[in-house]
């Protein structure tokens, strides 16, 4: 009699304190599980396509920004890089939209804008990626072409690139198959030299071989946990064919080829050319083509699965000194926010500021090298302060910044070499 007046789900039954929460209708309750159940029931028997990513007939439901909005997200956290991001951008919605397309005996097909984007390290290539995924919220994950070798070898295969896609979407390979990939280091990877080597090259042109097939579309079959594939292992197959593929790179001393290609080409430096009058200099990435990138050693046939290609420009003074500034989760706003937690105002001097990008500029470590330093300045005060009450303001000058950095086993080493 009295447990009938606890309140219970009228479909279960069970009690308040079985369930994570239990919601109170017009004539009894309804538990938080019920509800969970009751709607993937729902979604696999009144609309079983939609619950797997789409339909077949309409392409997949998906949200589609425009090219303009995407790069309008992008520059919130992005700094500079406009070309790149105008690039990524477009390639994205064409993608996603050539996904959206109604599947229809057309002749035109519309083909994988897959993306290589060349520029030297933390310029913000993944970066970049990674931002697009999290704002269309389409699965993500990074690749590093280096640990991939030719099935055999030792060293990963392929597939687990795909593994990894797999585990970013929760295992949902409807939501995998919308995917987003970035391949790190494709430069790595490149054909040793020109000529093919009568030896095996087992982690360049054989590791580009394989991509290949990712790259294209197909279905493959991966393994759920990753590691080398065994004969008794329960494979998932995965179909690449939706999945865009973004590969980064540094293609270091590729500018060589660049400035050989321009000077060998008649519309290269002639008199009355108007390019001549554009050419910058200083500037040699900006013309990067397939073509240098195939004499850098990529093999045309991947080169032509990546269809768009891209560069980024080297991070200067000023863009370093508004990345720590400026986008959304600028590295200083979140040292405000960790302090804040603290009740503590942190405050950067200008000063203080432009030490930390000039040490950055130092090391050659692009905008990544940017947080080390950071880190290497506040450590001390992230790890005295909480325990100190009665400080409520902290101002990090350039004294202080200059008095933490040069302790530091970083710039020791530096020193020393
Ligand atoms: P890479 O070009 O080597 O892939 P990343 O994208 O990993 O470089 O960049 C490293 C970090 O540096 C990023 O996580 C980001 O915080 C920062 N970063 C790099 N470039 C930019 C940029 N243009 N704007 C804002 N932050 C950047």
């Amino acid at each position: 009699m009295k447990q009938q007046q606890q309140p219970h789900c009228t479909l279960c039954g069970r009690g308040q304190k079985d369930v994570p929460l239990l919601l109170q209708g017009m004539e009894g309750h309804v538990c938080s599980e019920c509800i969970t159940q009751a709607y993937q029931v729902v979604q696999q028997e009144v609309n079983p396509t939609k619950a797997r990513g789409g339909d077949k007939k309409r392409g997949p439901k998906f949200e589609l920004i425009k090219p303009i909005e995407m790069k309008k997200y992008l520059d919130q956290y992005v700094i500079g890089q406009d070309e790149a991001k105008k690039h990524l951008c477009v390639a994205v919605y064409n993608h996603y939209k050539r996904l959206m397309q109604p599947q229809s005996d057309d002749e035109v097909q519309i083909e994988k804008s897959n993306i290589i984007m060349v520029g030297e390290t933390g310029t913000g290539k993944t970066y970049m990626a990674r931002t697009i995924a999290k704002m269309l919220q389409v699965p993500f994950c990074i690749a590093d072409a280096t640990v991939i070798t030719e099935a055999g070898y030792v060293g990963e295969d392929v597939e687990s690139i795909l593994t990894r896609l797999l585990q970013a979407a929760d295992y949902d390979v409807a939501k995998a198959e919308m995917g987003i990939v970035f391949i790190d280091e494709i430069d790595k990877i490149a054909r040793k030299s020109d000529n093919p080597s009568i030896t095996r090259d087992v982690s360049g042109e054989g590791v580009q071989q394989a991509l290949l097939k990712l790259l294209e579309g197909a279905v493959v079959n991966c393994p759920p946990q990753g590691g080398r594939k065994h004969p008794d292992q329960k494979m998932i197959a995965v179909n690449t064919e939706n999945i865009l593929f973004v590969c980064g790179g540094a293609f270091d001393g590729i500018d060589r080829h660049i400035a050989k290609r321009l000077n060998t080409q008649p519309i290269g430096f002639t008199k009355d050319s108007t390019f001549h009058d554009e050419f910058d200099e200083n500037h040699v990435m900006r013309y990067v083509t397939s073509q240098d990138l195939k004499s850098f050693g990529l093999i045309p046939e991947l080169l032509g699965r990546l269809p768009v290609v891209t560069y980024l420009n080297p991070l200067d003074k000023e863009t370093l000194l508004s990345i720590l500034k400026t986008p959304k989760n600028a590295i200083t706003k979140q040292y405000q926010k960790l302090f804040k937690m603290e009740g503590i105002d942190i405050t950067f001097d200008d000063e203080a500021l432009v030490y930390i990008v000039d040490q950055a500029m130092q090391y050659k470590l692009g905008a990544r090298g940017l947080r080390s330093i950071c880190e290497s300045i506040i450590t001390d005060a992230m790890f005295e302060l909480p325990s100190q009450e009665e400080i409520k303001e902290f101002h990090v000058t350039i004294d202080y910044a200059r008095a933490k950095f040069e302790k530091t086993v970083m710039h020791k080493m530096k020193k020393a070499a």
